[in-house]
C-alpha cells in the first residue's frame, strides 16, 4: 500500500506552499486507501524552534490534514542515521574524506574560475586511510555513481534524468559525526516504509543524490512526484506580499475557512474539468497526483476570497457564529457574547452569510446586532439620518409600536403605509430606517433586520434617532 509524508523543517511557520505540499500528500494517501504520515526535520537545532512544530501541528489540524500515525522525529533518529552511514563504510559504499577546508576552498575557487558548480573531485574515494594527515576529523562521503545517468520517473516532471558525472561524492556524515539531510531524509523515508514522496520541485535534484543512496543501501527507490513551486500573481517566486505567510494567518488574520483554503490549494496546481468548488469527498475520489500540472501555479487571493464566500454561505449558521464570535465581542467591547447575543447572530446569519466573503466582513458586518451599547454609526448613515425627512422617526416608531405581532409580513406593510401617508417613496423611508437600525449604508433586508432584532431593540434604536 501507499505511504506518503509530510517532512516540513520546523524553522518558521507552516506557510501555505507547505499547506499544499502537505494536502497533496494526505489526499493521495486517502485515494489509494495508503497513509499519511508526518515527520518533523528538525536536524537544524540551531532555527528549529518548539514553537514552529506547534504552528505545524496547529496549521495541519485546522485543515484537517492529520497523519495516521504518530509523527516521527528526525533528529531523535540521528543515531540510526549515523547506523547506516557506518554499513556504507563497511561495505565499501561510502569512505572517509580528510580534506582540510583550504583543500575545499580551492576546488571551490577552481570551480567557480571554470564557471561551473562545486564538485568534490574524489580525492579521498580511493586513497588509504593510513594516508591520512593528523588533526583533520574527517567526514564520510557517498561513493556515487561515476559513469552513466541517473534516471527518475517522476509521476508529475515525467522522466528526469541527469549524467551521474555532474553529481559527486556528497558528505553523508559530518566530521562532528553528525548525519546530513541527505542521510536522515532516505534513512527516515525508507525506515517509515514511504513508498510516494511528494514534494516541492526545489527537491529535484537532490532525489538523483538521495536516488544514489538509496542503490547502495539496496533498497527501494520510492516513487517521486515534484510538484511546481507556488509562483505570485506577477509570475515570480511567491512573497509575504503574495501570500507566502503562515497558514495561521489565512486563519486569524484574512478569516477563510479552512475547507475553503483546502479547495483552493487543491486547484492550485490539479484541476478536475471546470469544477471549481469541490467537496473533499470527491477530491479524494478524483485526486491523482500523475495529474498535477508540471507549470507553476499562481496564487490568487481574489479566488480564493470567492470561494471562501461560496464556503460561508453552505456554512451551518451556529458554526459561523461560533467562529466570529471572539470577533464580534471584541468589536462591540466586551470579553464575549452571550447566549441571547448568539442566539440572535444565529437568526441573522442567513442574511448576514450573503454578503460577506471571510469571516472577517462577516463579523464586522454582524456587529450591530449584538450591540448593547450606542450604535457606531458610518459617515454614510449619518448623513442619511441627518437628511432624513422631518418626523419620519417619530411616525415610525408610532405605527410600528401598535403592532400586535411582530412578523416579517407585518413590519414590511407596516413601514410601506407608513411611507404612503407620509407621502414618500420607500426607499426614502427604508434608507434612513436602515441607518438607524444598523449604523450601516449596507446591511440585509431591513425587514429581516428588524424581525432579528425585534420589536423592543427596534423601537429603542428609532427612538434613539428621534430627537
Ligand atoms: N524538510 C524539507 C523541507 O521542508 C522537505 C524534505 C523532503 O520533503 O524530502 O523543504
Amino acid at each position: 500500500t501507499v505511504v506518503t509524508r509530510f517532512a516540513p523543517s520546523p524553522t518558521g511557520f507552516l506557510h501555505i506552499g507547505g499547506a499544499r505540499t502537505a494536502l497533496y500528500n494526505w489526499l493521495y494517501a486517502k485515494h489509494t486507501g495508503g497513509k499519511f504520515l508526518l515527520r518533523i526535520e528538525d536536524t537544524d537545532r540551531e532555527r528549529s524552534t518548539p514553537e514552529a512544530v506547534e504552528a505545524i501541528f496547529d496549521g495541519l489540524n485546522w485543515l484537517g490534514l492529520t497523519a495516521d500515525d504518530e509523527p516521527t522525529f528526525q533528529f531523535a533518529r540521528r543515531d540510526r542515521h549515523a547506523e547506516v552511514a557506518q554499513q556504507l563504510l563497511d561495505a565499501g559504499k561510502a569512505y572517509y574524506c580528510y580534506c582540510t577546508p583550504e583543500e575545499l576552498t580551492a576546488m571551490r575557487e577552481k570551480a567557480r574560475a571554470e564557471g561551473r558548480p562545486m564538485k568534490y573531485d574524489g580525492t579521498w574515494r580511493d586513497r588509504d586511510p593510513s594516508e591520512a594527515p593528523g588533526g583533520v576529523k574527517p567526514v564520510v562521503r557517498l561513493k556515487a555513481p561515476q559513469d552513466g545517468d541517473a534516471v527518475i520517473n517522476d509521476q508529475v516532471q515525467g522522466e528526469v534524468r541527469v549524467a551521474n558525472e555532474q553529481l559527486d561524492d556528497y558528505v553523508i556524515l559530518r566530521g562532528d559525526g553528525t548525519p546530513t539531510y541527505m542521510l536522515s531524509v532516505v534513512v527516515d523515508d525508507h525506515d517509515m516504509g514511504v513508498t510516494n514522496v511528494i514534494r516541492g520541485d526545489d527537491h529535484l535534484t537532490n532525489a538523483f543524490r538521495q536516488k544514489a543512496l538509496y542503490d547502495a543501501m539496496g533498497w527501494d527507490v520510492p516513487t517521486f512526484a515534484h510538484i511546481p513551486l507556488i509562483h505570485g500573481p506577477d509570475g515570480a517566486k511567491l512573497s509575504k506580499r503574495h501570500g507566502a505567510l503562515g497558514v495561521d494567518s489565512y486563519r486569524d488574520e484574512m478569516g477563510f475557512l479552512p475547507e475553503a483554503v483546502n479547495n483552493y490549494l487543491l486547484r492550485l496546481g490539479w484541476g478536475h474539468g471546470d469544477d471549481e468548488v469541490i467537496s473533499q469527498e470527491q477530491a479524494i475520489e478524483w485526486f491523482d497526483i500523475k495529474d498535477v500540472g508540471k507549470g507553476a501555479a499562481r496564487f490568487d487571493f481574489a479566488k480564493l476570497t470567492n470561494l471562501n464566500g461560496i464556503y460561508m454561505r453552505q456554512a451551518d449558521d451556529k458554526r459561523l457564529v461560533d467562529e466570529i464570535s471572539q470577533r464580534v465581542a471584541a468589536i462591540i467591547g466586551t470579553d464575549a457574547i452571550d447566549a441571547a447575543q448568539k442566539e440572535i447572530l444565529i437568526n441573522g446569519m442567513s442574511g448576514l452569510k450573503e454578503r460577506a466573503k471571510t469571516l472577517i466582513e462577516l463579523a464586522e458586518s454582524s456587529a450591530f446586532y449584538v450591540t448593547d451599547g450606542v450604535l457606531s454609526v458610518n459617515e454614510k448613515a449619518q448623513s442619511l439620518i441627518d437628511s432624513a425627512p422631518e418626523g419620519l422617526f417619530a411616525e415610525l416608531a408610532n405605527s410600528l409600536e401598535a403592532l400586535e405581532s411582530w412578523t416579517e409580513e407585518n413590519v414590511d406593510a407596516c413601514v410601506r403605509a407608513t411611507a404612503e401617508k407620509l407621502d414618500l417613496k420607500l426607499g426614502k423611508v427604508a434608507q434612513p430606517l436602515r441607518a438607524v437600525l444598523t449604523g450601516s449604508n449596507s446591511s440585509p433586508g431591513i425587514f429581516e433586520v428588524m424581525i432579528v432584532l425585534g420589536k423592543e431593540q427596534t423601537l429603542k434604536r428609532i427612538r434613539h434617532f428621534d430627537a
